[in-house]
């Protein structure tokens, strides 16, 4: 596991922020996710922390269905997931197709299985505790092999935002 991850400084400031953004960090920095969406523009004040965790970042433009320019962050490691995000998206109004959830679901890391699933049926009963659940950003598939492995990641992950 990559040392930096555990800069609690950083974590901490973006904790600040919000405690689902600073978990989205932690993830994604440990690779559990290829990248991540924080939905609003971040200041140079509160990119800092997370470049000081190793992710690059980069604000993309999108519009809502008023016509109107809404600004999200998103951050990686790798480049490539970064770049894939933007030429799909940059520029592009904001929807929730069955492609898009495929290809946000490929790029936020969630399971094959239940990206399909949602695309089916979304937030079909998968027996998963509420408290579970409420930890993913995904909706788990009934009887998810992979979401499992997931979770003990999250937890990992969400003891340590708590822990700064
Ligand atoms: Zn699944």
């Amino acid at each position: 596991m990559r040392q930096f991850c555990e800069d609690r400084e950083s974590i901490r400031a973006l904790r600040g922020v919000d405690a689902e953004l600073a978990l989205l960090a932690v993830l994604t920095c440990r690779g559990v996710k290829p990248m991540s969406r924080w939905e609003k523009p971040l200041a140079p004040l509160h990119l800092a922390p997370l470049h000081r965790l190793g992710l690059l970042t980069r604000q993309i433009e999108r519009t809502v269905r008023s016509g109107a320019a809404v600004v999200e962050t998103i951050f990686g490691v790798a480049p490539a997931f970064l770049h894939l995000y933007e030429q799909r998206f940059a520029g592009q109004p904001i929807d929730k197709s069955a492609e898009t959830v495929r290809v946000e679901g490929f790029l936020f890391g969630y399971p094959p299985c239940c990206i399909e699933q949602y695309v089916r049926k979304p937030y079909v009963a998968n027996g998963l505790p509420e408290e579970a659940q409420g930890l993913l950003f995904h909706w788990a598939c009934p009887g998810c092999a992979v979401t499992p492995l997931l979770l003990r990641a999250y937890r990992e992950a969400l003891a340590l935002v708590e822990s700064v």
